[in-house]
């Protein structure tokens, strides 16, 4: 059984296969545990990325507010 790369899932998750290619994926992967979890790692990934990126906005919009806050002066 011929196997899909992680490039070609990747293809066929953002919908840039063909229409054959998408479905010829599909039923393999219907039938290929191997590639399904392939895929799962992809989106595991992508949900990494995606929670790194809205942390880093978190952080920028945090870093944003600082300078208004007022500094706390120490008292002597
Ligand atoms: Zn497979």
């Amino acid at each position: 059984m011929k196997h899909y790369t992680k490039e070609e899932l990747e293809l066929y998750r953002h919908g840039q296969m063909s229409v054959l290619g998408r479905v010829t994926c599909a039923s393999h992967l219907q039938k290929c545990e191997e590639c399904r979890e392939l895929l799962k790692e992809l989106e595991a990934e992508d949900d990494f990325v995606k929670e790194l990126r809205s942390s880093l906005l978190l952080f920028e919009s945090v870093a944003k507010e600082l300078p208004k806050a007022k500094p706390q002066t120490a008292t002597p």
